[in-house]
């Protein structure tokens, strides 16, 4: 991107956005993050309240935002299961009336806008890995079609704000990111599993373990989205962006173990309804088109992670 642009990041307070705005901010723009504060914590964003080109606004993205701004990254919305099936007309409202707004907002300030999408537009799928040609196999009646079809439906609006009104677009699928800062509590199967090792409790496996994902760290993640974001305005998407070496759960929760030094043993809890039993990301379009492939081992993000939930449950 240009130098000193002015860049919204909704979801700011966030895991991944709080990552964000520090990043664009060390590359001299100016950040106005947005976030209601659902998932986010301020805690997240702390260090960069007092930074001259950073501002924060509470602000539910659910209604219109009228502010002046070059680029938009769009990632509000929880992300979690736990957090987006706790109140899924929420998180419906969220995705699709959130880029309503968002992309209106691009429309009149002729921004260039980002879109979190998710691999979870793949459900789960039947083509392994996937591609992002792959329509997907998504329940839309289930407990997680609430995120599943809301990302969907935020992809379908993308698409027509880009064709019906030329607003410029870049659409992003992310495959699951850990890293430090993401909630303790959130659920989500990297920060439970290190959280029980570190508390030596039991780590709670769902189902048999044997379902698979893939593992990006979140600083690989966010090459990715500079990448995209640098590209021409005929390039934009969607695109996988997640880390293409597939470990089961079991083999996830075995490296924690090891990783904690843990006395945490193994337990089986039942596996929540339209759990994907594979994920893996195709990334040859990422290649070609952004150079881009993650660089770092799920063994070394893990340490990193591992050494942000010590620091955070000790304070
Ligand atoms: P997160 O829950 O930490 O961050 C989401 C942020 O959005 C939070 O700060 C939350 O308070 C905010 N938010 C939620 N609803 C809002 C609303 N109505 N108005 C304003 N702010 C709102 O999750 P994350 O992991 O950082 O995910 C960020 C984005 O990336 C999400 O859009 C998510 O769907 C997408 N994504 C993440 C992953 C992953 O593995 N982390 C994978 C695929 C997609
Ligand atoms: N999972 C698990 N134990 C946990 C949390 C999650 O076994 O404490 C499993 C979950 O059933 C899924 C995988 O780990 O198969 C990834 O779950 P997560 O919620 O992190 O992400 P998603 O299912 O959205 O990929």
């Amino acid at each position: 991107m240009r130098a000193s642009r002015r860049v919204l990041v909704s979801g700011g307070a966030g895991f991944i956005g709080s990552h964000l705005c520090e990043l664009l901010l060390a590359e001299g723009h100016e950040v106005l993050c947005v976030d209601n504060y659902f998932t986010g914590w301020r805690r997240n964003i702390e260090h960069l309240v007092n930074k001259p080109r950073f501002e924060l606004m509470r602000h539910d993205v659910t209604f219109p935002l009228y502010v002046e701004v070059d680029d938009i990254f769009n990632l509000a919305c929880p992300a979690s299961p736990i957090h987006y099936q706790h109140d899924p007309v929420q998180t419906l409202k969220t995705s699709v009336h959130g880029a309503i707004n968002m992309l209106g907002l691009a429309k009149r300030t002729r921004a260039k806008i980002f879109q979190a999408s998710t691999s979870e537009v793949y459900g789960d799928p039947t083509v392994h890995p996937q591609p992002e040609s792959y329509w997907g196999h998504v329940n839309p009646l289930g407990i997680r079609a609430c995120y599943d079809e809301g990302k969907r439906a935020a992809e379908t609006l993308f698409f027509d704000y880009h064709r019906q009104h030329k607003v410029r677009i870049k659409v992003a699928r992310i495959f699951n990111t850990y890293g430090p800062r993401m909630h303790p509590n959130d659920g989500r199967v990297v920060s439970n599993f290190i959280v029980q090792a570190l508390t030596n409790t039991d780590i709670s496996i769902y189902g048999d373990g044997n379902q698979t994902r893939s593992f990006c760290y979140v600083t690989d993640l966010l090459d990715g989205f500079m990448k995209l974001m640098a590209t021409g305005d005929d390039f934009i998407g969607p695109v996988n962006l997640g880390n293409p070496v597939e470990f089961t759960i079991r083999q996830l929760a075995e490296l924690v173990i090891e990783l904690t030094d843990s006395k945490s043993k193994l337990i089986s809890l039942p596996l929540p309804a339209d759990d994907p039993r594979q994920r893996q990301p195709d990334i040859t379009l990422a290649r070609s088109a952004l150079q881009w492939e993650p660089k770092v081992a799920l063994r070394d993000g893990l340490k990193e992670t591992i050494d942000y939930f010590r620091k955070l449950l000790a304070s």
